[in-house]
């Protein structure tokens, strides 16, 4: 490494430990948003060293999002927006994180004698690629929340010097949303007038190369059925039991159009859960598509199956709602492919190979392209995420701060 690079490695490791060091884990359970106290100290830490900063448009609104404008000094040059979580994910392991600095050369990695925690090469073949390389662990005992404290690490440290040593720039918008981990509730609270900005990137994806615009179309469906109860000893003719009025419909889906039977660029059904008692059953449907056609298609298919189940058991009644939960990234483009051009060019100079792929899931910048910002995601340079193995490389932190500091360089250009 460079004289340079070691110094900025050096500086970003700092941050990212302080950053590690405040425990903001999300919970599933919660219903408020943001989900747990933790992620309330993440967002007032980095709004105070933002202010430190001089910033002027610094917002925390009341969902513990927190926005900050650093005005441009480059007419015409597009507003872009950052956006990053502060959760952590709870996947059962310890909020606590602990992370270490390994020189890795191969071999099994202790990372935790007193509790007898390893990572045995022979067991994790992602690790190969990184023999030689000084390495961000965990110490065994949870996750170590590079996803995405990483993203947080270099956008705070960018913003520092975007104002200390004042480089060509357009308007930079930066996020910080809690509870990404569980439903992307941060993003689909946050205040978008606090994000002026014509399109935006989340550092949330891992290797380096990663670069993510198209995610699935997400929408859920939720049948409410209501049945007739009658005592058993005299029910016939009169019972209508609510759990076999859902296993009926439940029947009626495709077996074979289902996550565990779908890859690439195929969608699914996915029946969820089933609840019920005597009078009343709920069954939820997840349904995804890449294709906004074929998500349209699957919602009249669940419309069709309800229209089914009730003409076979005309004395139950059904209801179905479907709701919108996010949306491919690339639908949202429109005829506006500034955010991948620049992406393009970043890659190349950076030499970069790019690692493009469709995401079956989604991101924050799902949630914010659905309304109307868009948002693809690239690499923070990690892996393992949401697992005690999760490891930062960091040779390939530095690719993904290196990458971010042009991309703001190249729009002013
Ligand atoms: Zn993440």
């Amino acid at each position: 490494m460079t004289q340079d690079n070691t110094a900025t490695a050096e500086r970003l490791i700092a941050r990212f430990f302080r950053y590690l060091a405040v425990t903001s884990q999300s919970d599933a359970k919660a219903t408020t948003v943001p989900s747990t106290p933790g992620q309330w100290d993440m967002v007032r830490l980095l709004q105070q060293e933002l202010a430190a900063l001089g910033i002027a448009e610094i917002h925390l609104d009341e969902h513990a999002c927190l926005t900050a404008r650093i005005p441009g000094n480059a007419p015409g040059a597009p507003r872009m927006g950052f956006c990053a979580h502060v959760d952590t994910v709870d996947v059962g392991l310890s909020p606590d994180i602990k992370p270490q600095r390994v020189r890795w050369n191969g071999g099994d990695i202790c990372l935790n004698a007193a509790q007898d925690i390893w990572m045995r090469e022979a067991e994790h073949p992602e690790y190969l690629p990184y023999k030689g390389q000084e390495l961000l662990v965990t110490d065994g005992t949870s996750v170590l929340g590079a996803d995405n404290k990483a993203a947080v690490t270099i956008l705070m440290d960018l913003a520092h010097r975007l104002v200390a040593e004042k480089p060509r720039h357009g308007d930079i918008v930066l996020a910080f949303v809690p509870d990404e981990e569980i439903g992307l509730r941060g993003a689909k609270v946050m205040d978008l007038k606090r994000f002026p900005v014509d399109f935006a990137y989340t550092i949330d994806s891992c290797e380096v190369g990663e670069f993510i615009f198209e995610t699935f179309n997400a929408a859920a469906a939720t049948v409410e059925i209501e049945g007739v109860t009658a005592h058993p000893i005299n029910a016939k003719g009169i019972m209508v039991n609510p759990l076999l009025v859902a296993a009926d419909l439940i029947t009626r889906f495709d077996p074979l159009d289902t996550p565990e039977h779908t890859e690439g660029r195929e969608g699914y059904c996915y029946v969820t859960s089933m609840a019920n008692n005597s009078a009343t059953a709920t069954v939820k449907i997840n349904l995804r598509d890449f294709d906004r056609a074929g998500l349209e298609a699957r919602k009249e298919k669940v419309r069709a199956h309800v229209a089914a189940t009730q003409a076979k058991f005309p004395r139950a009644k059904l209801k179905v709602e479907i709701e919108e939960v996010y949306a491919n990234i690339a639908e949202s483009l429109g005829n506006d492919r500034r955010c991948l051009e620049l992406m393009e060019r970043g890659f190349k100079e950076l030499q970069i190979t790019p690692r493009i792929f469709p995401l079956r899931g989604g991101t924050d910048g799902s949630a914010l392209s659905a309304r109307g910002v868009p948002t693809p995601n690239y690499f923070t340079g990690g892996f393992n995420f949401h697992s005690r193995h999760e490891c930062l490389p960091v040779e390939g932190f530095l690719t993904a701060y290196r990458l971010t500091e042009r991309l703001i360089g190249l729009a002013a250009e």
